[in-house]
């Protein structure tokens, strides 16, 4: 419940306004975020993505948005992801680019937000950048899945990011999985009814276990997207004569030191970096899915 009402108060308009006319306020919060978030601007994410390269990891890097409701907003952000992948691709970055659905259209008419994937997915296939559906609210999920299933059908390397929590997933996933399927594996960050998804537990954690075997025994192209260090640990030693690929996926700011450890153990890491003006909804939601982030937050302000 805590995870829902803090994801409300930072969508919430007043409060946003708030903050963004105080700048004060503001100047104090992006410190906070500043452990997660590259910044504001596509630039600072290129240049800290260009960083970790040169370190060795593979990088994921999303424009921020969720849930846009206004055509001229899902433009500007289909833009702002045409123009990330260019630079990208002019830059000769091989990387990912992740996106919410609901930000380039899902909430206003599907089929919109099937032509600009499909925009962007034409454009990944020419600059030879990867690109990756994250997955929403259930109440999402199954639109998610259908614009999927239709995008990969014309671009094979889109992927699509399955949320173990959901009790559904292991359906979705014997449906979908096939070789050569790009899939990232996630516990998922939203609040959902216990009728509906599995909460953190063990049980989950099987589950999680369940779905990678699977990918891995489909042969896919998996991510293992999380920061739980001991099912990271038990994924890591299951052996496979399968031609799966697999590697690990971290979000920028969360257990960096987690990353070099794995990195240092020979296993390819790829960071997931943020960029944009809506970092003020990315850093509640980090601290909505691990509470004491919101301790780390206060020392980052006071420290700063
Ligand atoms: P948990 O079981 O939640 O936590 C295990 C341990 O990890 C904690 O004890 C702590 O040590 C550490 N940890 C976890 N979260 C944090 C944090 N925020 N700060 C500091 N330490 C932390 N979710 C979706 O629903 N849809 C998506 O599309 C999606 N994409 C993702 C992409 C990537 C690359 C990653 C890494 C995550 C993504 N998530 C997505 C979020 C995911 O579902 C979880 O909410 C998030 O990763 C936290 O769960 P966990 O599996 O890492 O481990």
């Amino acid at each position: 419940q805590a995870t829902a009402t803090l994801k409300a108060i930072a969508r919430r308009p007043d409060i946003k306004g708030y903050i963004e006319h105080n700048p004060s306020s503001y100047a104090l919060l992006q410190r906070a975020a500043a452990r997660y978030v590259t910044g504001e601007e596509r630039s600072m994410a290129l240049e800290v993505a260009n960083q970790l390269i040169s370190y060795d990891y593979a990088v994921s890097l999303e424009y921020i948005g969720e849930n846009t409701v206004s055509l001229a907003a899902c433009e500007q952000a289909q833009q702002e992801l045409a123009g990330l992948i260019v630079e990208m691709g002019e830059q000769g970055m091989s990387g990912r680019v992740s996106l919410d659905l609901s930000h380039i259209g899902l909430l206003v008419d599907r089929e919109l937000a099937l032509r600009h994937l499909l925009q962007l997915g034409e454009l990944s296939q020419r600059c030879t950048i990867e690109l990756f559906i994250s997955m929403e609210e259930s109440a999402k999920t199954e639109s998610i899945l259908e614009v999927y299933r239709q995008a990969v059908e014309v671009y094979p390397l889109i992927g699509i990011t399955l949320q173990a929590q959901l009790n559904r997933t292991p359906s979705d996933a014997l449906d979908m999985l096939a070789p050569g399927t790009r899939v990232r594996i996630v516990k998922g960050a939203f609040e959902e009814l216990d009728t509906i998804a599995l909460s953190r537990s063990a049980e989950l954690d099987e589950r999680y276990k369940e779905l990678f075997e699977l990918a891995v025994q489909r042969g896919c192209h998996i991510s293992i997207a999380t920061h739980d260090e001991a099912l990271i640990n038990s994924l890591l030693q299951y052996e496979s004569q399968e031609a799966a690929s697999v590697e690990l996926e971290l979000l920028y700011g969360i257990r960096p030191e987690l990353c070099v450890k794995l990195r240092k153990q020979g296993y390819p890491v790829r960071i997931y970096l943020t960029y944009g003006q809506e970092w003020y909804l990315y850093l509640c939601h980090r601290i909505a899915e691990y509470p004491p982030n919101l301790f780390q937050a206060l020392v980052d302000i006071v420290g700063g």
